[in-house]
């Protein structure tokens, strides 16, 4: 079974990808679960104006770069992609301190290790930003094929 918040932004994704991302988050717990901790659901879908909000940050809104994508050029605004977060009791751990922190990525790269089984891709990966929160459906679509197939009502996974 999976926690009240994942299955809260789960359930926000595309219908069609919610099953591989309850599995993922079954196994990643059972994973994390070996250290003692947690890892939950903490982001789903977003919608263009939440986007926009978040390219901001460490631009024209205080704070550090948290995203590289404009509104439409995230796979969270397809409902495709899911940000985690790992847990200690009730406390998030990402960020609070440097040691949590170092714990924290160290779980994602131990969740990431599923990203295969689950057709899913990892953000620790990513080239530009490393987001190692961020695991992303495996579609085989561009984003600007993904604004014309939303457009055209067409599947956006394969
Ligand atoms: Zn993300």
């Amino acid at each position: 079974m999976i926690d009240e918040r994942s299955a809260k932004f789960i359930a926000t994704l595309l219908p069609e990808v919610r099953d591989a991302f309850i599995a993922f988050i079954v196994d990643a717990k059972e994973l994390v679960a070996q250290n003692g901790l947690d890892y939950k659901v903490i982001c789903g879908t977003r919608t263009f104006e939440e986007q926009a909000a978040l390219y901001a940050k460490g631009r024209t809104a205080p704070g550090p770069k948290v995203t590289n994508a404009k509104p439409g050029s995230s796979m969270h605004n397809f409902g495709l992609a899911i940000d985690c977060g790992v847990f200690k009791g009730k406390v998030y751990m990402d960020g609070s301190t440097p040691a949590d922190a170092k714990i924290a990525d160290l779980m994602h790269k131990h969740a990431s290790t599923l990203c295969t089984k689950h057709k899913l891709r990892w953000g620790g990966k990513f080239k530009k930003l490393y987001d190692a929160p961020h695991f992303e459906y495996d579609t085989p679509y561009s984003l600007a094929e993904l604004c014309a197939r939303r457009e055209a009502k067409k599947s956006l996974i394969a």
